[in-house]
């Protein structure tokens, strides 16, 4: 008989995909505090490897360019304090990851395959260490995909666009999204299987309550679950 693959199929990982502004990051930050297990913002880790290519003058338009040069780079990804962290050549690029630059460079670099290939590694790795929610484009689709546990959080264009004003965020969302879904790479996609939430209509907490409502119906491990707070 044949040991089960735990290799991309860690039993707790909860995916939750989306496009840019669905609200995703908030729903995924806020589950992962219910349900007292950490965090992972994969976004974060493709502005890092964004940030340090600019900052090395990289052309990001030219992808041989981008894997020649991240093919060397040195990469940190940990689980520290309940989240994600990235550090890039021993620094830490947190305060400079929605710059402008790097919001309108970021879908560039993420479309190289070894770019990919890289963060995908230290994405499995984290969801190997301990139960996580990890959020992005592909989590359902290509880094867990036999994970039971995927959520793709969408809203209408509108909606998107108003929530990034009201963070004070100018960014090219309509863009990275046409890149982000059109790449050929782990394009953004419904994976199998997931549950897709519209979040247009719903506040935060009413995200969570039906993420949660839908894991105690896919049988997610009850000692996590009962962690959560009750929902109504
Ligand atoms: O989530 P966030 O908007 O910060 O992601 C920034 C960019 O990183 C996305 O627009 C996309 O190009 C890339 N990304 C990705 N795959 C992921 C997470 C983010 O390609 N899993």
């Amino acid at each position: 008989m044949t040991e089960p693959d735990n290799t991309t199929n860690p039993p707790t990982v909860v995916a939750i995909d989306g496009p840019a502004a669905s609200g995703k990051s908030s729903v995924a930050r806020r589950l992962a505090s219910a349900l007292a297990i950490d965090y992972v913002n994969t976004g974060e880790m493709y502005r890092a490897v964004t940030w340090a290519a600019l900052r090395d003058g990289v052309d990001i338009g030219s992808e041989t360019a981008v894997a020649a040069w991240v093919a060397t780079l040195d990469l940190d990804c940990r689980l520290k304090d309940g989240r994600s962290t990235i550090l890039v050549e021993g620094e830490d690029p947190s305060a400079r990851l929605s710059d402008d630059a790097v919001n309108r460079g970021v879908s560039w670099v993420a479309r190289v395959p070894l770019v990919r290939q890289l963060l995908v590694e230290c994405q499995r790795r984290l969801g190997r260490e301990a139960p996580v929610v990890m959020e992005g484009r592909d989590i359902g689709s290509v880094v867990f995909p036999d994970t039971r546990f995927k959520f793709y959080i969408d809203a209408s264009e509108e909606v998107r666009a108003r929530r990034r004003e009201a963070q004070g965020i100018t960014d090219t969302v309509t863009m990275r999204d046409r890149m982000d879904s059109s790449r050929k790479n782990a394009p953004l996609m419904v994976a199998d299987g997931a549950c897709v939430i519209d979040s247009s209509e719903l506040d935060l907490d009413q995200v969570v309550a039906r993420v949660l409502q839908q894991l105690a119906a896919w049988n997610y491990p009850a000692d996590l679950l009962q962690r959560a707070t009750p929902v109504t």
